[in-house]
């Protein structure tokens, strides 16, 4: 921008002071009928001689009469009709503002008509002279303005920034180029700006597009911008860039969540429909009378418990993990002995192992540790069937409780697939399974986990998975003591 400015004051320097100017002077002071392109080139003033070139013909227009005299090349019917129409035409003087020429630009057969011509003046009905511009002479003058050094201001560049980084072109009023200078190098920097309008009008409705080389550009914001302003615009940039791509990752993010939530209900959908039609099944069967054998009255029975009760289970887990989502889920963790509370677990889990494994168990004679009863349950529900769920048939899942410390672990081991390291620090997600078992048979929800983490979160412990020789570990660990009060 600033560079266009520079080359319009340029311009206004080559075309008006030493150009216009000296030739429009000239024109008024001579005689009548001598005023014409060779009068110029003839002139006593080295000014007047150099300044010629831009002349094509002159004129002198008479507006009482509307007779418009022309001296040099004969411009042409339709030049003429055009000049005279337009000085005809011309607004009444402007009091008080006094110009040294003026000019007036307008479009003939497709091209640029121009003439440049003394003003109105007060004694309005005097003669009006001038001369039509020699288009073609322009490009030489804006040539000029270019070669009088750089367009950039020292202060910003430093100096070290040539026209050479600059493309600059120039359009008449219609749209034309009338001039070019430099190739921009794309992708650059520009900026369009009419000619500054300031100097006698001289080159009124003519625009001016400089570009600058975006290689060129850092040169003259360093150089030039206050330097305490760099950092904040660096700083605002790369805040706007880094909350472009923050929210991106979030919609992607957001999206994926909606993926497995939608997920998830369909998956717990299929959960509660498993053991509502096995409830149901064996359920019609006995009130049918349809059992021949009291053993087999028994196993219904037996499945109808074992069902209901992973429905319960499965409820349970839901209403945990739907608390816990709102930062509802408010625990009573209290000191207690914990093997009592593990082996009423073990006694209501053996239904749901159903023969499946063999649960080995490894219990301290005691072991006191600050839990929520039911927290603890659920979290080695969940442990305990999971292990039962993906491990081999027949196989052995080991439950243990051991008092390390100021901490109790609880852990489960199984001798299932395991789980791959990498997935390790992802399966404690709300909705995340395995990608093996998410098109399997293995039917789940992807909360159990979840679950477990939280609620040995909530009751100052942390849940953790390790790999061993034949399968996967899952320990808790929990605190052994109540936290003392003040503390933390
Ligand atoms: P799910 O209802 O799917 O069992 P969980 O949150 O309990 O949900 O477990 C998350 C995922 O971790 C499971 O889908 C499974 O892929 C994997 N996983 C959990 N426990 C075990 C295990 N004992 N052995 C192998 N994979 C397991």
């Amino acid at each position: 921008m600033l560079a266009s400015d520079e080359f319009s004051r340029r311009t206004a320097n080559e075309l008006g002071y030493s150009g216009f100017y000296p030739l429009i002077t000239a024109l008024r002071q001579a005689p009548a009928s001598a005023a014409g392109p060779d009068f110029l080139a003839a002139h006593a003033d080295e000014g007047v001689r150099k300044a010629r070139d831009l002349v094509a013909f002159t004129f002198r227009f008479d507006p009482a009469a509307a007779r418009l005299e022309t001296l040099g090349p004969e411009p042409g019917a339709a030049t003429r009709a055009w000049l005279a129409g337009r000085l005809a035409a011309r607004p009444a003087p402007q009091k008080g503002v006094e110009r040294r020429y003026e000019t007036i630009t307008g479009d003939v057969t497709g091209s640029l008509r121009f003439a440049v011509l003394s003003p109105v003046d007060a004694s309005a009905g005097s003669p009006v002279v001038g001369f039509g511009v020699a288009t073609e002479a322009l490009a030489a003058r804006f040539q000029r303005a270019l070669a009088r050094g750089s367009l950039f201001p020292p202060s910003l560049s430093h100096g070290a920034l040539g026209n050479d980084a600059l493309s600059l072109r120039v359009f008449d009023p219609a749209g034309r180029e009338i001039f070019r200078a430099g190739v921009p190098k794309e992708p650059y920097l520009g900026v369009e700006r009419p000619f500054a309008s300031d100097y006698n009008g001289m080159l009124d409705g003519f625009v001016v597009r400089a570009a600058v080389d975006a290689a060129a550009a850092p040169a003259l914001v360093i150089g030039g911008l206050p330097r305490s302003r760099l950092p904040l615009l660096l700083g605002l940039l790369a805040l706007t860039a880094g909350l472009i791509v923050t929210a991106i990752l979030q919609l992607r993010r957001e999206r994926a969540l909606a993926q497995l939530r939608s997920d998830f209900v369909s998956r717990v959908s299929h959960e509660l429909r498993t053991p509502l039609t096995q409830i149901r099944m064996f359920a019609e069967t006995l009130l049918l009378d349809r059992v021949r054998t009291p053993g087999e009255r028994r196993r219904s029975l037996e499945i109808i418990d074992r069902e209901a009760r992973r429905l319960a289970n499965l409820v349970e887990n839901i209403l945990r993990f739907s608390r816990e989502e709102r930062g509802e889920d408010r625990i009573d963790a209290r000191e207690r002995d914990v093997v009592p509370l593990v082996r009423r677990l073990l006694a209501d889990f053996e239904p749901l192992v159903a023969g499946r494994a063999r649960i080995e168990v490894t219990l301290p004679e005691q072991a006191v540790a600050c839990v929520d009863e039911e927290a603890l349950q659920q979290i080695l529900l969940n442990l305990l069937d999971n292990a039962v769920k993906y491990g081999p048939e027949g196989q052995v899942v080991r439950l243990s409780v051991v008092a390390a410390g100021s901490r109790v672990v609880f852990s489960v081991e199984d001798e299932g697939p395991g789980i791959p390291e990498s997935e390790r620090a992802r399966i404690f997600e709300p909705y995340y399974r395995l990608p093996r078992d998410r098109s399997s048979s293995v039917a789940g929800t992807g909360i159990g986990l979840a679950v477990v983490a939280d609620l040995a979160r909530l009751q100052g412990g942390e849940a953790r998975v390790e790999g061993t020789p034949r399968g996967v570990r899952f320990a808790v660990e929990l605190p052994a003591a109540a936290p003392a009060a003040g503390a933390g």
